[in-house]
């Protein structure tokens, strides 16, 4: 694939210079993450403003994939409404699974550097570890947590 060393880089960018890697003192909500396959553990945190995230960080350790997907992400998802970006989580998962569109990857714009995660079964939940911490911080009790969850 012509693009594969592009993904790496912006793979390799997110974890040399991560924007969102560090502690936010006022956070409204903070959730632990972690995925013990891999033995990544990161705690996401959010500030919100009624149906707005305004505001994101994250703190924690873990493998390149795991802390490049979360910093995207935060980049992504901060001043959306949480509906939307529960709706980016869901192509987000897609696209992990292999079954988003080209279109459907597009608009996931950094985060589709991630989208050959799809190939290696192994990393899947590095790369979602900080969508399904976002999905339970914003939907608390009502998220499932079900590992095998087909919608996500
Ligand atoms: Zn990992």
């Amino acid at each position: 694939m012509e693009n594969r060393s592009f993904y790496n880089e912006i793979l390799t960018e997110h974890n040399v210079r991560p924007e969102f890697k560090h502690d936010m003192e006022d956070a409204d909500i903070v959730l632990e993450g972690v995925n013990p396959s891999c033995g990544d553990d990161i705690f996401l945190k959010l500030k919100t403003d009624g149906d707005t995230i305004v505001d994101g960080a994250f703190v924690g350790d873990g493998c390149a994939i795991s802390q490049a997907s979360a910093d995207i992400m935060l980049g992504m998802v901060i001043g959306r409404k949480k509906e939307e970006a529960l709706e980016m989580g869901k192509i987000f998962m897609k696209m992990i699974k292999g079954e988003a569109s080209e279109e459907e990857i597009d608009s996931l714009e950094e985060a589709s550097a991630l989208r050959d995660i799809a190939h290696m079964p192994a990393r899947v939940k590095c790369a979602v570890l900080g969508w399904r911490t976002l999905k339970e911080a914003l939907l608390g009790e009502d998220a499932d947590d079900d590992e095998d969850d087909e919608d996500w």
